[in-house]
């Protein structure tokens, strides 16, 4: 027996949790339910992001978390829920199955049958964003190598578990060759590791468009977590299920489930809306707990139901739907089912008592770091990158000379274009010249020279070498 939390959300929340935790149980779940209060109440009450402490206190000492959808108050100053959930409790995967049940729900894409697993906690989301000028705006992309090995292992491991074939990986790693190059040679090196499982790599622009148009070519698919943000929606729009799919975040120690969907306020109370998409977080959190033989009979069941044509308001349709059900009159046609399988549709076969189980991270050896230049940024309101160059070569040092100034990543000086257009944000790249690393003390004086010379510094990053490779990217056109 397993305890896990349950938070029956706001609008048609209680409904669909209801009519899930009814079909899962009749199925023969082996969980626990302890409950918890989530969302607009507890927003209005004056928990900013819409959560108590105690609450938090459950999902802590449960771990598994089933989550209905809740209301964001109108507003400012309401922090969402589950971006507070999934960054204190680590849930570092979100997993998103998109699955087309053709003909019974429209698609144009009928043979599709994948799954996106985004990373959750890093990238452009780590909220790390300043102004530096009056025209630039700054945010920093972070990606490390144990959430790069954690997401595309989970990737692997979750394809192994679900008989899946194949992992694709996307990333943009011919222009952003550290952060995404990092994680297409962690996912290079984590394949070589599961001779069983196909892998592939795709360039996200190209990837994306193969996605749109052709998506029965792709399995599990795993990528950062913009890139993931935004094509898990278009996926689960194509699949025609966005009202029926399920998502699961995970991580070390807890888990999440829920619906994509929202809590879908005008349908509130009305017997109407689709527990669909919670019911398939709920067979997620199954797999997730090792009651996989659950699982697979509640999936069967639910893919039974919806080719017998026993369909909500929101999917029926004339010609293809049987009857016109509501929330209840769905869950009793599931538990109804239990025994049976699809016909048309393909059934699921899940591996029975398997839970997934990842090892730790372990940090390898320290690189030997060596400094070997800076960049300063500045803010200079001047049109002649030439100019600038004069400036700030009075600031070269003994062992460190100007090479370089970029706007906005395009090389400008020397031997820059005039038709480049210039922002008033320059990086100026100090590199040491021939001969040992630099010290930190030479960066501390470029500095203090730009002070002394009036030219205002907005920041600076250290270029280094980790065991003789070089730990920054060249400027564009250099
Ligand atoms: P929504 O998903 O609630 O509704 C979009 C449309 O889909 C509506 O027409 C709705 O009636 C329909 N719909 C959604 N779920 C359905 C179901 N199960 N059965 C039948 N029809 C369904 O999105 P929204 O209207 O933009 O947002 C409503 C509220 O939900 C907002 O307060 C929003 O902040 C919140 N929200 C919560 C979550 C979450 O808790 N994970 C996610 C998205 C939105």
């Amino acid at each position: 027996m397993k305890t896990i939390t349950v938070a029956k959300g706001d609008g048609i929340g209680p409904e669909i949790m209801d009519a899930t935790l009814e079909v899962i149980l009749a199925a023969g779940a082996k969980i626990k339910v302890e409950e918890i209060e989530v969302g607009e109440r507890v927003y209005l009450a004056g928990h900013s992001s819409g959560i108590s402490k105690a609450s938090w206190d459950t999902i802590r000492k449960n771990k598994v978390f089933l989550k209905a959808p809740i209301t964001t108050p109108q507003g400012g100053g309401y922090k969402s829920l589950n971006v507070t959930t999934r960054k204190f409790l680590g849930l570092y995967s979100n997993v998103r199955p998109c699955q087309s049940l053709h003909p019974f729900v429209r698609t144009k894409h009928p043979d599709m049958d994948l799954v996106i697993v985004r990373e959750n906690e890093e990238d452009l989301y780590a909220g790390i964003e300043h102004q530096q000028t009056d025209e630039v705006m700054q945010c920093l992309k972070l990606i490390s190598r144990p959430g790069c090995e954690k997401i595309v292992r989970y990737a692997f491991e979750y394809t192994r578990q679900y008989g899946r074939k194949k992992v694709s990986c996307f990333t943009k790693d011919n222009i952003m060759k550290q952060t995404d190059g990092l994680f297409h040679q962690v996912f290079n090196e984590i394949a070589s590791e599961y001779p069983d499982i196909q892998n592939d790599h795709w360039i996200i622009d190209i990837g994306a468009a193969r996605l749109a148009d052709t998506p029965e070519i792709f399995d599990v698919l795993v990528m950062p977590n913009l890139y993931g943000d935004v094509l898990s929606d278009i996926a689960a729009q194509i699949a025609g299920s966005v009202g029926m799919a399920g998502s699961a975040n995970i991580g070390e120690e807890c888990a999440m489930f829920e619906a994509i969907h929202g809590s879908a306020p005008p349908l509130e109370g009305k017997n109407e809306a689709n527990p669909s998409g919670l019911l398939q977080g709920a067979i997620m959190m199954l797999n997730h707990i090792g009651q996989n033989e659950i699982a697979e009979k509640v999936q069967n069941a639910w893919l039974k139901t919806i080719e017998e044509g026993i369909h909500t308001s929101d999917i029926f349709k004339e010609g293809v739907s049987k009857e016109k059900v509501g929330t209840r009159q769905f869950a009793e046609a599931v538990i109804a089912n239990l025994e049976q399988k699809p016909v048309t549709l393909k059934p699921v076969n899940y591996k029975h008592g398997q839970v997934l189980q990842l090892p730790k991270y372990v940090r390898g050896r320290a690189a030997q770091k060596e400094l070997i230049g800076v960049d300063v940024f500045v803010d200079w309101k001047g049109e002649n990158p030439d100019e600038l160059a004069e400036k700030l070569q009075k600031l070269n040092t003994k062992n460190t000379k100007l090479t370089m100034i970029t706007n906005r990543g395009i090389k400008v000086w020397p031997e820059g274009f005039e038709e480049t257009f210039y922002t008033d944000h320059w990086r100026c790249r100090y590199l040491m010249e021939k001969g040992s690393a630099i010290e930190k003390q030479e960066v501390i004086h470029i500095l203090s020279a730009a002070l002394e010379s009036g030219i205002d510094t907005i920041k600076t990053e250290n270029l280094y070498c980790f065991d003789g490779k070089q730990g920054f990217s060249v400027g564009q056109g250099q």
